[in-house]
């Protein structure tokens, strides 16, 4: 068989089929953007018989693209100002209270021109690439009015056209309740209830609707009312939940089949257990507690010992979690929620795939799958765990294409 690509003899190959899948001396065979070898060298060359582009794996590890399954990468401004008033001891709810938090980069977002959002979105996504990400599911969120979170959407659609990572766009105008409708959450809930249709009519590029359930945010039942709709005009569901306070937003996940619930810093066990029997992917976003400086990090390892299929996302935001790295979201889970450097690594490929309804398509490396595949510059993917703050990633490879 004619191949596009082959890579043969990495010292370590993760196929992530059933379990990390790790093969020894392993190589991987890919034509018109899919994978169409897999295992090890000599049987991969036993039928491959000629290849565009061949690459050495010897001293790497080669393995899927990371899938970044939660992130605000969309956004204008910054808010370095706000990080020293935390440092200072201000807390995130005290500064959302005081009109700063989610609010200051609404109207950043709100002011930026398309263009202007498009190149710092762009910039974003360049280093997420660099850094091993191929697939990146990106919110809406900063808008909050009709007009800027269809801009966002258009953004998200023009980006997913003219850039090498595949955005998965979902919709989160119950990010925050923007200032005109302060006081007044449940009317905002109304009123998205009611864009949700509109949106629908439209077309809109949507595949996913999310809600910020917590404090200072939407309410269960607001919540209830928003992703229901969601739900009976097709979309597939998502939750912010539990990140501050345990409202139940896990709980209603479970309830409503939502196809992730994400955060779950303060999840008690019963909730653990209803998402793993509900099927809904648990994605943990320790970027978050670490860019908060604080020491509670979600329990990850309760909640694969409760059964549920746990992912991991960077939540990259310009509030909570300035990091574009996957890697370092694995160094993280490691340290803090509990996760062995095998369970990091599936969470960050294959689960976070399921996390935005790609595991057909994405996070691993077998027959028929997408070719997103990386090099490391390591031989042991361990080293993906134990080092940080450096990127490992030396190839990366979309679609069957070397990008990096
Ligand atoms: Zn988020």
């Amino acid at each position: 068989m004619h191949t596009d690509l082959l890579i043969t003899h990495a010292t370590q190959l993760l196929t992530m089929d059933g379990g990390l899948g790790l093969v020894a001396d392993g190589a991987v065979a890919c034509h018109d953007g899919r994978i169409v070898a897999v295992g090890p060298t000599a049987d991969v060359l036993a039928q491959v018989d000629s290849a565009a582009e061949a690459l050495d794996a010897r001293g790497h590890v080669v393995l899927p693209g990371f899938v970044d399954a939660h992130t605000h990468v969309v956004y204008a401004g910054d808010r370095v100002a706000e990080f020293e008033m935390r440092l200072r001891g201000a807390t995130y709810l005290d500064i959302m209270a005081a009109g700063g938090g989610i609010m200051s980069t609404v109207r950043a977002t709100r002011a930026a021109s398309d263009d202007e959002l498009l190149a710092a979105t762009r910039t974003r996504l360049d280093r997420m690439l660099s850094l091993g990400t191929t697939t990146v599911e990106a919110k809406t969120g900063y808008g909050l009015d009709g007009e800027t979170e269809r801009r966002m959407l258009r953004v998200i659609e023009e980006l997913n056209r003219s850039h090498a990572i595949e955005l998965v766009p979902t919709y989160l105008g119950a990010h925050a309740v923007p200032a005109e409708y302060i006081g007044r959450a449940d009317d905002y809930t109304d009123f998205i209830v009611d864009d949700l249709g509109k949106l629908a009519a439209e077309g809109q590029p949507i595949e996913f609707v999310d809600v910020f359930c917590d404090a200072g945010a939407f309410t269960v039942e607001q919540s209830a009312a928003i992703l229901t709709r969601a739900r009976a005009l097709g979309y597939r569901i998502k939750i912010h939940a539990d990140e501050f306070a345990h409202l139940g937003g896990a709980a209603l996940a479970a309830r409503l089949g939502a196809i992730s619930a994400d955060h779950l810093a303060v999840t008690p066990a019963e909730d653990r257990a209803a998402l793993a029997e509900a099927g809904v992917v648990a994605v943990v976003l320790p970027g978050t507690s670490f860019g908060l400086g604080h020491a509670h990090y979600a329990d990850a390892r309760a909640l694969i010992d409760a059964g549920a299929t746990v992912a991991l996302a960077t939540d990259l935001n310009p509030g909570t979690c300035v990091c574009e790295s996957m890697p370092f979201m694995v160094a993280l889970a490691c340290r803090y929620t509990g996760m062995t450097p095998g369970e990091a690594v599936i969470a960050a490929t294959r689960n976070a795939a399921a996390a935005v309804g790609r595991e057909r398509e994405n996070g691993s490396l077998t027959v028929g799958k997408v070719a997103d595949i990386l090099l490391l510059d390591v031989a042991d993917y361990r080293w993906l765990a134990y080092g940080f703050g450096d990127n490992p990633v030396v190839r990366v490879i979309k679609r069957g294409t070397v990008v990096r």
